[in-house]
Formats: C-alpha cells, sequence, structure tokens
C-alpha cells in the first residue's frame, strides 16, 4: 500500500500528475529530452481515442492518407505567419546519408505545407471538391518545457487537412470537425468540453479563424484538448490549390486543418483522477472489468478458477474488455490498489464462499468504499455488468460537469473580482478580443483568455480589462 500511494492532489497537482502517469503503467521515461516511451496500457488508451474518433472522421466522409515525416524547408517558408509560428520549435535535418543537405528539411510540425502541396496537384476542377483527408501520425516541436502527453518534443496526433469551393464550406467543415471533438470528449472520456472562438492572439498561425474545446481539469487550470481552424485562403494562395468552376473560371480553394492529440490522454488522467490513482471512463478504458480470484490454498483454488473461466467467457462473449488478475505471487489486497491505481471502472472479486452462494463482488472505481460494492448473483452477470459500465460512464460526466459548473463564475464590471476568480477558478466575462487587453490580463493573473463560447446569447457589454464596448464573452483560466 505505501508503495503504491500517491502525492495528495491537494498537495501538488503537478507531482501527482507525474507520479500518476508512470505508477499506473501509462508510460516510462525515455533517454530523449522531452519525449516519453508510451507503454502498452497508455497506447491502449491512445488506440480507443483513435477508435472512437476514426469511425466518426469516417462517417462524415473523411479517408486516411499518409504524408512524409520530412518536409523541403523552404514549404514552410512560402506562409509568412505559419513559418513564424513554427519556427523557434522546429528540428530540421541538414546532414543525411554523410552529406549536407542540398535543402534543409524539417521534421513535420504540422503538415499543411506538404498536404497544401499535393492537394495543388489533386484539385483540379469543382468536381474535385470537397477533398476530405485525415493522417494518423507523430510531429515533432521542440518545446522548451515538456510534460508527459500534455507537452511533448515528439507526440503523436490526427491532422485532417480539407480544400473547399467556399468560404461558407469551410467554416462548415471546421465546425463539424469541433462538434465531432466535443461529441467524443463529452461521450466517450466524460469530459465536459466547451467548445469555442480562439482569440486573435491564440489563433493557428496563418489561419482565418481557429476554434477549440476546453475542458476543466481537477486543479481547475483549463486543457485545450482539440483544435479545428479555417485556414482561409492563406494556405490555398500559397500553394496554388486552385480549381475550374462551372463557368470555366479559376478560383482559389478555401481549406481547413484540424488535430488531436496524445495529449487527450493527458486529459483523461487529470479530468477525473484522484488520490487513489487513475480513473478511466469505461468507454475509453483498456480494461473494463478486472477479475481478482480469492483463494488461500489449492482446495479454493480449483473451484473459484473453475468460476472465475466462466464468468470470464461470458462477459468477454457480451463484448466486455475483461483482465484477469492471475499474479500467484501477489495479495488480493495489493491486487485491489494496483487495479484502482490504474483506473480500471469495475473490479470483480471471486472467493470460495461467493462460488457457494453462486455470487460474485463487484466494486466500482467511481465510488470509494463499501457503498461502491455490491454482492450480485452469478445469473445474468453480464448484462448487470454491462448496465454497471453504462452507470459509471454517466456517473463520470455529470461528477466533471458538475466539478467544472461549481468553479466557472460570471464576472461583470469588476476587474479585481476577476482577479480574485481566475486565482483558483474560470471567470466568465466580456471580452473586447483586443491583444492588449489579453496581455494585461495574462501579466496581471497568468490567466489567458480560453475562448469565446459558440453557445452564448447575443448582446453586449464593457471589457473586463479596458472597460470598451464587448460583444461577446470569454473564458479566462490558467491554462496548460
Ligand atoms: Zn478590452
Amino acid at each position: 500500500m505505501a508503495s503504491q500511494a500517491v502525492t495528495a492532489q491537494s498537495i501538488d497537482f503537478s507531482k501527482w500528475y507525474n507520479e500518476i502517469v508512470y505508477k499506473a503503467d501509462l508510460a516510462d521515461h525515455s533517454p530523449v529530452r522531452g519525449c516519453i516511451i508510451i507503454k502498452p496500457y497508455g497506447y491502449e488508451l491512445w488506440e480507443a481515442i483513435k477508435g472512437g474518433l476514426d469511425r466518426r472522421f469516417k462517417e462524415t466522409g473523411h479517408q486516411n492518407a499518409y504524408f512524409p515525416l520530412f518536409i523541403p524547408k523552404s514549404y514552410l517558408e512560402r506562409e509568412a505567419e505559419h513559418v513564424e509560428g513554427f519556427s523557434p520549435e522546429l528540428a530540421v535535418v541538414t546532414i543525411a546519408g554523410g552529406k549536407e543537405l542540398e535543402e534543409p528539411y524539417v521534421v513535420r510540425p504540422t503538415s499543411e505545407t506538404i498536404i497544401g502541396e499535393a492537394f495543388s496537384q489533386w484539385i483540379q476542377s469543382y468536381r474535385d471538391l470537397p477533398l476530405l483527408i485525415n493522417q494518423w501520425a507523430n510531429v515533432v516541436r521542440w518545446e522548451m518545457r515538456t510534460r508527459p502527453f500534455l507537452r511533448t518534443t515528439e507526440f503523436l496526433w490526427q491532422e485532417g487537412h480539407t480544400a473547399h469551393a467556399t468560404h461558407d464550406e469551410a467554416e462548415a467543415e471546421t465546425l463539424q470537425m469541433l462538434g465531432i471533438y466535443a461529441d467524443f470528449a463529452i461521450n466517450e472520456a466524460a469530459i465536459p468540453v466547451i467548445k469555442g472562438r480562439k482569440s486573435e492572439q491564440e489563433r493557428f498561425p496563418g489561419a482565418l479563424r481557429t476554434y477549440s474545446i476546453e475542458g476543466m481539469m481537477r486543479d481547475k487550470k483549463a486543457l485545450q484538448s482539440g483544435t479545428s481552424h479555417n485556414l482561409g485562403q492563406n494556405f490555398a494562395k500559397a500553394f496554388d490549390i486552385t480549381y475550374v468552376d462551372e463557368n470555366n473560371e479559376i478560383q482559389v480553394c478555401w481549406t481547413t486543418s484540424w488535430g488531436l492529440s496524445t495529449r487527450m490522454v493527458g486529459a483523461v488522467v487529470m479530468a477525473h483522477g484522484d488520490d487513489q490513482g487513475l480513473q478511466l471512463p469505461p468507454k475509453l478504458a483498456p480494461y473494463q472489468v478486472v477479475i481478482v480470484p480469492i483463494a488461500r490454498n489449492d482446495n479454493e483454488r480449483g473451484p473459484v478458477m473453475e468460476a472465475v473461466g466462466r464468468i470470464r467467457a461470458e462477459l468477454k462473449a457480451a463484448g466486455i474488455r475483461v483482465h484477469l488478475d492471475n499474479r500467484p505471487d501477489k495479495m488480493p489486497g495489493f491486487k485491489f490498489n494496483d487495479w484502482e491505481m490504474r483506473g480500471v471502472p469495475v473490479r470483480l472479486e471471486i472467493g470460495p464462499k461467493d462460488v457457494q452462494n453462486n455470487s460474485v463482488a463487484l466494486a466500482r472505481r467511481d465510488v470509494p468504499g463499501k457503498e461502491g460494492k455490491q454482492f450480485v448473483s452469478q445469473d445474468g452477470l453480464a448484462v448487470r455488468v454491462n448496465d454497471l459500465l453504462a452507470d459509471i460512464q454517466a456517473n463520470m460526466l455529470r461528477q466533471a460537469t458538475e466539478f467544472r459548473d461549481a468553479n466557472i463564475h460570471w464576472v461583470e464590471d469588476d476587474y479585481g473580482r476577476f482577479r480574485e476568480i481566475v486565482a483558483d477558478a474560470w471567470a466568465y466575462t466580456w471580452f473586447c478580443g483586443d491583444a492588449e487587453c489579453e496581455a494585461k490580463i495574462k501579466a496581471d493573473t497568468q490567466a489567458v483568455s480560453r475562448c469565446f463560447p459558440l453557445d452564448q446569447e447575443p448582446g453586449e457589454g464593457r471589457c473586463i480589462a479596458c472597460g470598451n464596448r464587448a460583444t461577446e464573452r470569454a473564458y479566462f483560466a490558467k491554462a496548460y
């Protein structure tokens, strides 16, 4: 028990996070600065995230493709804001095969440029539009300060890239993909994210508009968990992505890009974890149920394992991801703590008495102690477990939503009060969107604008920072 304990969230959330990542077996340290090794348990969680998104992308007509890791450096220089935004973070290959390269290659920080170049070849006529491509890939951004999953030098993600005939179609696509991210986050990751538009200052380099989903973590900081950009015609002009319209006239395309990364793993950890460890939503958990057999000797072990084999097969057949913890050298108490740490939604215990009574014990991760434990019949167990998993999934979303709503406060015309709020919560307020106001707020409070939420009533008020007229409300919070 003592070896498993983690630092309490209330004492040092950041330390808690780092401990959980390693103790829950999601990742390991890597010899490369700023990189991590994603271990099988963490990778299965990522695969579940991938699966949920990939299905949604395909349902909305997108196809997967793969582009090279290396991008000619000159490509990045074609879009001025883009190269300026990314150049401090670039890793550049100048020597390969023992020779200096004539033109250096950039290790992709994102692929707008190389995909834009391909699009310019692929798109000729309005009949080629829309072009809807997604890529699952790794990217590299040379970050100064890194945290496992949240910000690593190399990370995994998907990047969608699309081209359209009109601004409105590109905007509709941008918002559709934002909606898909939100739907996934809410309904599978049980994180009640807020959809919104980023301020000018927080916009993607080269984009017309950037939208994001923002989630509240247990330390009340915000985590941007997915972004969708309407790139306007900036990249299309830089890469000559044009088409011939119905009237035989040449038109410039409108493009979008959108991405969600392994950062989502960090979001799941920080939105749901507690002082006992990780807490995984059933829809994403690599193991939804762990079976812990309890037998003190060989006499007991025989009948217990026979029941375990039957139950395991029955749950598997019902589509439940079940894991049997059969480690002979570990005591049940150790196993209970271990799986609690690793966030498995349901623990199923079965001992000799349960075999006699045709029962099992089910303990749910989201309700601690005796309250979360029930003894149930082995008859109809798969149905009962599926119901329990659905209940846990709903409860986790409910808890996260209540926590979020309790920690967002509306503030109007009172900068002093605003400063107090963002010290330890989110503020919702009128914001004019100016760079100066954003910079002042950041300097005074360390909080930054998260987004102008899409879901807001029309109206106007006075900007919290400058007092000038503002027509939109924004969330402010400290952020990762
Ligand atoms: Zn202002």
